[in-house]
């Protein structure tokens, strides 16, 4: 039998861990300064190591991005989704209306921000941000949670980590028509119907993890 080399789910169970200890205690507050801020470190640590996504939640759509479900909180307090692009894929002008971390796992891509005028409601491209492996960046819907994601990469997949404070693919928000900024509703849901199983640790007490 070939050798398995197992993936490092202890490091995926203790982000977790850390992030539920977070909302139970700072989100209970309504601090959401202070989770972004925790959330953030958090979340840059887990994307400087590359060794712990499961191989089912990296598999790259032959065009446009899978959005996989890692995992959610039980009370829906946050979520993690691993966002895998094709070369060259974008998303649509969108909105998140809740605060999100995102964090390169592999490969680059590019945010760009728009804000929306109040009153005539049209988009006017803001700063435009490439993210590289380890690297994090937080959206705040008090600051503008506009944006566009482009793979960077027109030669091959990439990978992000993303959280968000609450379940993402559930919130009913905004795609926006990039010329007239008119907003029309939208719900993402997720690409996998199956999510990994971090909770079996047989294959790591015989590798001795
Ligand atoms: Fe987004």
């Amino acid at each position: 039998m070939g050798k398995v080399l197992a993936m490092n789910a202890a490091r995926l169970r203790r982000f977790i861990a850390d992030m539920t200890s977070l909302v139970g205690g700072a989100w209970q507050d309504k601090d959401e300064a202070a989770v972004i801020e925790v959330g953030r470190k958090l979340l840059g640590e887990l994307v400087s190591h590359d060794d712990w996504l499961p191989e089912s939640m990296a598999r790259c759509p032959p065009h446009g991005y899978a959005q996989n479900l890692l995992w959610c909180d039980p009370f829906e307090r946050f979520s993690m989704v691993s966002f895998v692009w094709a070369p060259s894929a974008c998303t649509p002008v969108h909105d998140h209306r809740m605060w999100g971390l995102v964090g390169m796992l592999r490969g680059s891509e590019i945010s760009q921000a728009f804000s929306r005028d109040a009153a005539t409601g049209t988009l006017a491209a803001g700063e435009a941000t490439t993210l590289m492996p380890g690297d994090v960046e937080a959206l705040v819907p008090a600051l503008g949670d506009i944006h566009r994601v482009t793979n960077a990469l027109a030669d091959c997949g990439s990978i992000s980590i993303h959280l968000y404070g609450g379940n993402i693919g559930a919130v009913h928000r905004h795609i926006f028509d990039p010329e007239t900024g008119e907003p029309r509703p939208f719900v993402s849901g997720y690409t996998n119907q199956v999510m990994p199983n971090l909770w079996v640790r047989s294959a790591e007490d015989r590798a001795g993890m």
